[in-house]
């Protein structure tokens, strides 16, 4: 369990984060959502004991203040940005790793199922940046920690390395794990997530489960490419937002339904295409909510 209390993280004058209130439970994945410069990486380098903060942040009933090493064995972290030494491999940097957390794993099969045993013996500074993270999560994980912490892990991600994200996403969550996952974009991990925390300038925005926000989610706009042209067009199942000769854009919140209605109005349609609400439309939806409250 993770407990954040009136959490606030000052740069000199500047206030990185204003009153941060959560908690999540041991087997919750957390998805942190806000723009960049919202204050992801500050809050989570805050929970890692990285930075001095005002308020208070428990793992479990450990104040992380009052005992750091225990803290860094509960964690695994993937920074944003990451810098292995460039002339050491792989092996070396996991054989590193296991002696400071005085641990013993196979290299060599851990490395292999993120699909580097190729290049475990090649130096790290050869690696692309996708291998690189890939290796992150290796050593993220080499010590079996009850939180993992991962800033901003599918920005950097090439395709490969996004499967074997996900495929580790879901293996984690079977074990209970407590997953921190920050993203400045809506990403399509939404399906893994149990709890959600936006950020907007430091502030939070909204906390709690997806549910909430899942209408405005399903409300979702649709590019529908037209074989035929159309005038006039009203509809019942959804909201037409424009349209040219070629194409339509339809906000709905049930497709199925307003496809049907539009074959009845003899709408030749070629193809279709998602619009997911944009984060700015969600922030502004979320203002708007606390506007009323
Ligand atoms: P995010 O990860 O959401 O992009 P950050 O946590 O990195 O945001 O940054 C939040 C704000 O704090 C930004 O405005 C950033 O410029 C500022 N900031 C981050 N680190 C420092 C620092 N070491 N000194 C001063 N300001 C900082
Ligand atoms: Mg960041």
């Amino acid at each position: 369990m993770i407990r954040v209390e009136n959490l606030v993280k000052k740069y000199d004058e500047f206030t990185a984060l204003e009153n941060i209130s959560f908690k999540i439970d041991r087997n919750d994945v957390l998805l942190i959502l806000g723009p960049n410069g919202s204050g992801k990486t500050t809050l989570l380098r805050c929970i890692l004991g990285l930075l001095r903060f005002s308020g208070r942040i428990t793992l479990g009933n450990i104040d992380i203040t009052k005992d750091i090493k225990r803290v860094k064995r509960l964690i695994g972290y993937v920074p944003q940005s990451i810098n292995f030494p460039r002339n050491m491999t792989a092996r070396e940097i996991l054989n590193l790793h296991d002696k400071l957390h005085e641990i013993e794993i196979n290299e060599e099969e851990l490395i292999s199922s993120f699909g580097l045993g190729d290049v475990v013996d090649v130096p790290v500074g050869e690696y692309s940046g996708g291998m690189r993270q890939r290796l992150a999560l290796c050593v993220a994980i080499a010590h079996d920690p009850e939180i993992l912490i991962f800033d901003e892990p599918l920005a950097n991600l090439d395709f490969e390395g996004r499967k074997i994200f996900l495929r580790l996403l879901n293996e984690l969550r079977k074990r209970e794990k407590t997953i921190l996952i920050s993203s400045h974009k809506i990403v399509d991990i939404l399906l893994y997530i149990d709890k959600i925390l936006m950020l907007s300038e430091g502030r939070q925005l909204y906390f709690g489960p997806l549910e909430r926000l899942v209408d405005r989610l399903r409300s979702m706009r649709f590019y529908l490419r037209l074989n035929t042209s159309i005038d006039r067009l009203q509809l019942k199942s959804g909201r037409i937002i424009t349209h040219n000769n070629q194409w339509l854009l339809v906000e709905t919140h049930n497709i199925v339904e307003t496809i049907g209605e539009l074959i009845r109005k003899h709408v030749d349609i070629g193809s279709i295409y998602v619009e997911e609400p944009s984060l700015d439309e969600l922030i502004g939806y979320l203002h708007g909510d606390n506007d009323h409250e």
